[in-house]
């Protein structure tokens, strides 16, 4: 079994069916939030990085990800 360390909590997981070695918990959250900011993108298609910021909370970091593969 292969342990892998989260890169957003450290929480040690076996990294199985995880979405870029997140743990269980990190991986949910991402998963809300890649919603939460579609859905506003859908909404207000030329939305800049940090107006989806401001109006979801979503952390950048996971903005700019989301945004890079719509
Ligand atoms: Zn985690």
């Amino acid at each position: 079994m292969k342990i892998t360390n989260c890169p957003v909590c450290g929480k040690f997981h076996t990294g199985e069916r995880s979405y870029s070695g997140l743990c269980i918990d990190c991986a949910e959250i991402h998963l809300q939030h890649s919603h939460k900011i579609k859905d506003y993108l859908q909404q207000h298609p030329f939305a800049s990085v940090m107006e989806v910021y401001f109006n979801t909370g979503v952390p950048l970091r996971s903005i700019r990800e989301v945004m890079k593969n719509v």
